[in-house]
């Protein structure tokens, strides 16, 4: 059965080498064979999160080292930026994790202030906080230099940061930002099928993790580094997705990843141009959009269930129409992953071919 290709904010749609890769050898994890797959991915994506530090690698979503961070890390306070549904669900994940927890909400389609971040950390008694980069639901990019500063310069707050929908989109140099966590489930911005996730550690929120005596197993950062130093994982890995990142890194190296940043960068921009073409008015401000996704205001003249199906129907191609409590008020379309200015030409004539039929 043909399926339309996914420009949702993710999953993407998946290159048929990284399917093909995927289907390599079966082998033992504890095993030499696994230990070269595991060491061999290590330098590029290393690249690609811009560290030298090891890269771990979960079989999870992004959500499992999302937790896994309020259970490695919070001891005293967490201080959760909200902005959108993953960035505002972190505050009920650290909740229901049984942590004593904060957060910074703004508006929806608005970006986090480092200066509300910098006041609230002054009221004292917070030892984490967690930021959502790309805040995949709005589509807003937060300054997380900024952020990454004024959580610095209070000591012994570590901070946290998902990675999701920006990493390998855009540059993030995770040493240049003395991050504690960085964090990517792989099936957005990386365009992986869905079933894993990377994330690099800082050593102190190794040593903060090594003092949480409920920190649990199956996410816990200390296995995660032991493990690694075999070049292995704790748990039996999703061997065939460790194929897959290898593929898909040893493509984005290849590319270079300075001419992949700018190829997200122009693919943005044209979906940008056909907005501003359409008087499609864009959720975030200026300044605060994201590189990966562009999130526009539904117009009210608009159709936009009865577009979208269409556009499915005739053409095999998939937008989101809004996420969470902005659904059908608004609708999403990513350029993550692999995607190029012919085949998002492809896709915005798509559009533009349905959309005379749901406008009145
Ligand atoms: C999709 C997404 C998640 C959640 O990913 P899962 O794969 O569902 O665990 C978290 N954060 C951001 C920014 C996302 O886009």
């Amino acid at each position: 059965m043909s399926k339309p290709k996914l420009f949702i904010p993710g999953p993407v749609d998946v290159a048929p080498e990284t399917y093909a890769a995927m289907a390599g050898p079966g082998i033992g994890h504890r095993g030499k064979d696994f230990e070269e797959l595991y060491a061999s991915i290590q330098p590029g994506i290393r690249q690609v999160v811009g560290t030298t530090r090891p890269v771990f690698f979960s079989t999870s979503s992004a959500w499992g080292i999302m937790e896994g961070c309020i259970r490695n890390l919070v001891q005293k306070k967490v201080l959760n930026l909200c902005c959108g549904a993953f960035s505002d669900k972190w505050y009920g994940v650290s909740q229901s994790c049984g942590k004593e927890a904060e957060k910074i909400q703004v508006e929806w389609g608005q970006a986090i202030d480092p200066e509300s971040v910098r006041a609230k950390l002054a009221e004292g008694g917070f030892d984490t906080v967690t930021l959502v980069h790309n805040e995949t639901s709005t589509g807003v990019l937060n300054p997380l230099r900024e952020i990454s500063e004024v959580v610095k310069s209070f000591d012994d707050v570590l901070l946290v940061v998902d990675t999701v929908s920006s990493l390998s989109a855009m540059p993030i140099n995770y040493d240049e930002l003395e991050i504690d966590v960085l964090l990517a489930g792989v099936q957005k911005a990386i365009a992986l099928p869905p079933g894993l996730a990377v994330f690099v550690t800082s050593d102190a929120a190794l040593e903060r993790a090594a003092t949480q005596d409920d920190r649990g197993y199956y996410f816990d950062f200390c296995e995660f580094a032991k493990n690694h130093e075999k070049n292995n994982t704790p748990s039996t890995p999703a061997i065939p997705h460790l194929y897959a990142l290898q593929e898909r890194v040893e493509s984005m190296l290849a590319e270079g990843l300075e001419k992949r940043y700018e190829r997200h960068r122009t693919n943005n921009t044209m979906v940008h141009q056909w907005g501003e073409r359409h008087g499609f008015q864009l959720l975030p401000p200026a300044g605060f959009r994201s590189l990966s996704l562009s999130c526009f205001v539904t117009p009210e003249n608009l159709d936009q269930a009865g577009w979208i199906k269409s556009i499915i129907a005739n053409h095999q191609i998939a937008i989101n129409g809004g996420y969470g409590k902005i659904k059908g008020k608004t609708f999403r379309i990513s350029n993550m992953g692999n995607e190029t200015p012919d085949t998002m030409r492809e896709m915005l004539d798509a559009l533009d071919c349905e959309l005379p039929k749901f406008l009145t």
